[in-house]
Protein backbone atom coordinates (compact mmCIF):
# COMPACT_ATOMS: atom_id res chain seq x y z
CA UNK A 1 0.00 0.00 0.00
CA UNK A 2 1.49 3.17 -1.29
CA UNK A 3 1.14 6.04 1.13
CA UNK A 4 3.25 8.84 -0.43
CA UNK A 5 2.01 12.45 1.37
CA UNK A 6 3.94 13.74 -2.27
CA UNK A 7 1.58 11.91 -4.71
CA UNK A 8 -2.54 12.39 -4.08
CA UNK A 9 -4.34 10.07 -6.34
CA UNK A 10 -8.01 10.30 -5.07
CA UNK A 11 -8.45 6.95 -3.72
CA UNK A 12 -6.03 7.17 -1.05
CA UNK A 13 -6.75 10.97 0.17
CA UNK A 14 -8.51 9.57 3.08
CA UNK A 15 -5.95 7.58 4.49
CA UNK A 16 -3.06 10.06 4.00
CA UNK A 17 -5.36 12.78 5.56
CA UNK A 18 -6.02 10.40 8.88
CA UNK A 19 -2.16 9.76 8.45
CA UNK A 20 -1.27 13.60 8.89
CA UNK A 21 -3.64 13.97 11.50
CA UNK A 22 -1.70 11.54 13.59
CA UNK A 23 1.34 12.57 12.67
CA UNK A 24 0.37 16.28 13.84
CA UNK A 25 -1.28 14.52 17.01
CA UNK A 26 2.48 12.82 17.98
CA UNK A 27 4.26 16.27 17.17
CA UNK A 28 1.69 18.36 19.05
CA UNK A 29 3.36 16.64 22.62
CA UNK A 30 6.39 19.14 21.31
CA UNK A 31 4.16 22.57 20.54
CA UNK A 32 5.66 24.36 22.94
CA UNK A 33 9.15 24.38 21.64
CA UNK A 34 8.21 25.40 17.48
CA UNK A 35 11.09 24.20 16.03
CA UNK A 36 11.61 21.26 17.60
CA UNK A 37 7.43 20.58 16.42
CA UNK A 38 8.46 21.30 12.77
CA UNK A 39 11.25 19.29 13.04
CA UNK A 40 9.47 15.96 14.47
CA UNK A 41 6.63 16.83 12.13
CA UNK A 42 9.60 16.54 8.96
CA UNK A 43 11.05 13.34 10.12
CA UNK A 44 7.45 11.43 10.63
CA UNK A 45 5.86 13.00 7.55
CA UNK A 46 9.42 11.12 5.57
CA UNK A 47 9.12 7.79 7.42
CA UNK A 48 8.66 4.69 5.10
CA UNK A 49 4.68 3.89 5.30
CA UNK A 50 5.12 0.63 6.58
CA UNK A 51 7.22 1.95 9.77
CA UNK A 52 4.54 4.69 10.18
CA UNK A 53 1.54 2.40 9.82
CA UNK A 54 3.51 0.04 12.61
CA UNK A 55 3.74 3.35 15.19
CA UNK A 56 -0.09 4.45 14.11
CA UNK A 57 -1.49 0.69 14.81
CA UNK A 58 -0.12 0.51 18.44
CA UNK A 59 -1.31 2.34 20.98
CA UNK A 60 1.45 2.16 23.06
CA UNK A 61 3.64 3.79 20.62
CA UNK A 62 3.58 8.27 22.00
CA UNK A 63 6.05 10.66 21.62
CA UNK A 64 6.75 12.84 24.87
CA UNK A 65 8.98 16.25 25.88
CA UNK A 66 11.64 15.52 27.87
CA UNK A 67 10.16 16.78 31.36
CA UNK A 68 11.91 15.85 34.55
CA UNK A 69 13.67 18.81 35.27
CA UNK A 70 13.40 19.14 39.04
CA UNK A 71 10.94 22.11 40.40
CA UNK A 72 9.49 22.48 37.88
CA UNK A 73 6.39 20.05 38.26
CA UNK A 74 5.60 18.11 36.46
CA UNK A 75 2.01 18.54 33.66
CA UNK A 76 1.19 14.88 34.10
CA UNK A 77 0.38 12.36 37.25
CA UNK A 78 2.58 10.15 37.17
CA UNK A 79 5.33 9.94 39.40
CA UNK A 80 7.63 8.29 36.97
CA UNK A 81 11.07 9.39 35.62
CA UNK A 82 11.83 9.86 32.18
CA UNK A 83 9.00 12.16 31.64
CA UNK A 84 5.44 10.62 32.07
CA UNK A 85 6.15 8.25 29.41
CA UNK A 86 3.65 5.20 30.82
CA UNK A 87 3.11 3.45 27.33
CA UNK A 88 6.08 0.80 26.45
CA UNK A 89 7.11 2.34 23.21
CA UNK A 90 7.62 6.22 23.73
CA UNK A 91 10.40 8.36 22.31
CA UNK A 92 11.37 11.22 24.57
CA UNK A 93 12.99 14.14 23.06
CA UNK A 94 14.82 16.65 24.73
CA UNK A 95 13.85 20.78 24.52
CA UNK A 96 17.68 21.01 23.27
CA UNK A 97 16.20 19.83 20.30
CA UNK A 98 14.80 22.87 19.53
CA UNK A 99 17.68 24.63 19.46
CA UNK A 100 20.38 22.06 18.45
CA UNK A 101 21.79 22.44 14.43
CA UNK A 102 19.31 20.79 12.12
CA UNK A 103 20.85 17.87 11.00
CA UNK A 104 22.03 16.92 14.68
CA UNK A 105 18.43 17.80 15.82
CA UNK A 106 16.94 15.42 12.87
CA UNK A 107 19.52 13.02 13.35
CA UNK A 108 18.47 12.14 16.93
CA UNK A 109 14.48 12.30 16.55
CA UNK A 110 15.24 9.95 13.65
CA UNK A 111 17.63 7.49 15.82
CA UNK A 112 14.93 7.91 18.53
CA UNK A 113 11.89 6.21 16.13
CA UNK A 114 14.21 3.58 14.83
CA UNK A 115 14.97 2.58 18.41
CA UNK A 116 10.98 2.36 18.70
CA UNK A 117 10.16 0.77 15.74
CA UNK A 118 12.63 -1.65 16.69
CA UNK A 119 11.59 -2.23 20.22
CA UNK A 120 15.04 -1.12 21.77
CA UNK A 121 16.43 -4.21 19.34
CA UNK A 122 18.48 -4.93 16.83
CA UNK A 123 18.25 -4.64 13.16
CA UNK A 124 18.74 -7.81 10.64
CA UNK A 125 22.29 -8.88 11.20
CA UNK A 126 23.05 -6.00 13.35
CA UNK A 127 22.67 -7.18 17.04
CA UNK A 128 23.70 -3.54 18.76
CA UNK A 129 21.04 -1.68 19.41
CA UNK A 130 22.42 1.92 18.88
CA UNK A 131 24.22 0.55 15.51
CA UNK A 132 21.00 -0.83 14.55
CA UNK A 133 19.04 2.30 15.31
CA UNK A 134 21.49 4.17 13.65
CA UNK A 135 21.39 2.45 10.38
CA UNK A 136 18.04 2.16 10.14
CA UNK A 137 18.00 6.52 10.62
CA UNK A 138 20.68 6.18 8.24
CA UNK A 139 17.89 4.12 5.64
CA UNK A 140 15.57 6.52 6.47
CA UNK A 141 17.70 9.51 4.82
CA UNK A 142 19.22 10.61 8.83
CA UNK A 143 23.32 9.72 8.86
CA UNK A 144 24.78 10.09 11.85
CA UNK A 145 25.76 13.54 13.07
CA UNK A 146 27.99 15.07 15.74
CA UNK A 147 27.18 15.32 19.08
CA UNK A 148 27.46 19.47 18.98
CA UNK A 149 25.44 20.44 22.39
CA UNK A 150 27.25 23.83 21.52
ZN1 LIG B 1 20.13 5.25 20.87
Amino acid sequence: MSDETSDFPPKTRASSSAKSQRIEEYASAFSEFPVLETRVLSVLRSLPAEVFADFAADSTFAMRLEDYQPGKGSKMFMPLPSSGCEVSRCVVLRKKLDRAPEDFALYIIAHELAHAFLRNGGWGEITDKEEAADALALSWGYPKAKLRWF
